[in-house]
């Protein structure tokens, strides 16, 4: 064995990673050239986007000085939302560190656009949980439907493709936006690719070219060569505490989309009269642009990190979604572990293989909004940021564990090593 491999298996057993788990996963590891080196190609496109739209807009150290009060003339926001604008090929953007988290952007998305008597339709089934309460199907204070806002939703056929004729028929004329999920977030349907969502966009278009087409793209961003933007959406929403962030956003969501979107949003956003030209970064803007310099390379890791998980998973009997093999949209990997004992000891490696709070370990609770106990392992700079190494699952059948992140694939690597080293000494495991 060279000195190199030698270091490392000492790093690791020193790490608490032993030598049969160790030889077990970089046997994995190394089955995956191929499809790492694919992941690396498309994280190469996106970086060339993503520094492309940097150069292109003129970026300038002047642009990270801080803005306080009303935050008139800050140019360094102005620059950061031309920047998005371009990355995700739309004519505006609003990027602010005041849009506190997904949920928050995706409500300022829907509440800017709709009026009372509109019609909200999901062509993709139920929405992401915390929507529930923004549209008002779970009741809730402010919700859209407090302000006389329909909704409807048209649920995937069996096989995860598209009910056309239930979209046909869903669609009326109170319809006014089209909600679209990319990532299937803890629903057991497959996420959407960025192919798929443009012929969803492509149909309800051609039947009705006046409805906009909105993309819930947490969890999406730089996984493709493309973003939904490109395929015809009208607004793309997402949160800087997932993937374009890049684990260095402090905090905040993004909106891009056509230039009345983002105008109706930004009137939402802070107030009717003020619109965008207010909202102060309070130095947070050389942040969230070395972020989105950062974010398809923190894309990259995560993914090979959840393709990493897959492959051993699978390897070992369990069933992974998606599977070692198929293609990605989104970040996120479950993990069927049937077993609440393996949930448990899967979340407590991924959270002792942490940077920060290694030394906690994670125990089940009764979640607000949650039927069954909940576990979740998180060690993170940013407070319950996703875009690094995370883990949690509900301890009911099929004892799932969704895991997504990790800012480098070291890291990830290590992490998911730790979680099968964990389930390994439960003794219920052999390999
Ligand atoms: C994370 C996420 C959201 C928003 O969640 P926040 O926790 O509010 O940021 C919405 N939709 C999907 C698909 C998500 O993954």
């Amino acid at each position: 064995m060279d000195e190199k491999k030698q270091l490392l298996e000492d790093y690791y057993e020193d790490m608490g990673i032993s030598k049969p788990v160790l030889r077990f996963c970089l046997e994995i590891e190394e089955g995956l050239k191929q499809r790492f080196a694919a992941i690396d190609a498309v994280a190469e496109c996106n970086q060339m986007k993503v520094l492309s739209a940097m150069r292109k807009n003129r970026l300038s150290e002047a642009c990270f000085a801080p803005t306080t009060g009303y935050g008139y003339n800050d140019i360094g926001r102005e620059t950061l939302e031309r920047i998005y604008a371009d990355v995700f090929g739309t004519e505006d953007a609003l990027v602010r560190p005041q849009i506190t988290c997904g949920t928050h952007a995706l409500a300022l998305a829907l509440m800017s656009q709709l009026r009372p008597g509109d019609e909200l339709l999901s062509p993709v089934g139920k929405p992401y949980d915390t929507l529930e309460e923004v549209i008002g199907i779970r009741p809730s204070i402010g919700s859209l439907a407090e302000y006389g806002i329909f909704y409807r939703q048209v649920e995937l056929l069996e096989d995860g493709s598209f009910d056309w004729a239930g979209i046909e028929e869903a669609l009326n004329e109170r319809t006014r936006i089209v909600t679209i999920q990319r990532s299937k977030g803890y629903a057991s349907r497959p996420t959407l690719s960025v192919k798929r969502i443009g012929e969803l966009i492509a149909f309800i278009k051609k039947r009705r070219p006046d409805v906009l087409c909105m993309v819930d793209n947490c969890y999406g961003e730089f996984v493709e060569l493309a973003e939904p933007s490109e395929v015809g959406a009208d607004l793309v929403v997402g949160s800087l505490i997932k993937n374009p962030g890049g684990g260095l956003a402090p905090t905040g969501g993004y909106l891009c989309g056509t230039k009345e979107c983002i105008e109706k949003a930004a009137f939402r956003l802070t107030s009717p009269g003020l619109g965008r030209e207010v909202g102060a970064t309070l130095g947070v803007t050389q942040t969230l642009i070395q972020g989105l310099f950062l974010a398809p390379t923190v894309v990259k890791g995560a993914l090979k990190g959840a393709i990493f998980a897959a492959a051993i998973y699978e390897k070992l009997g369990f069933h992974a979604i998606p599977d070692s093999k198929e293609s990605r949209h989104d970040i996120i990997q479950a993990v069927e572990l049937n077993d609440p004992e393996l949930l448990i000891a899967f979340c407590e490696g991924i959270q002792a293989a942490s940077p920060v709070d290694s030394f906690v370990r994670p125990e089940p609770w009764d979640m607000p909004g949650y039927d069954s106990k909940v576990i979740m392992a998180a060690g993170t700079f940013i407070s319950g940021s996703s875009i690094e190494l995370s883990a949690d699952g509900p301890l009911r059948s099929p004892y799932s564990v969704y895991f997504q992140g990790g800012l480098t694939f070291e890291h990830a690597k290590y992490g998911i090593m730790m979680s099968l080293q964990r389930i390994c000494d439960t003794g219920k495991i052999h390999l």
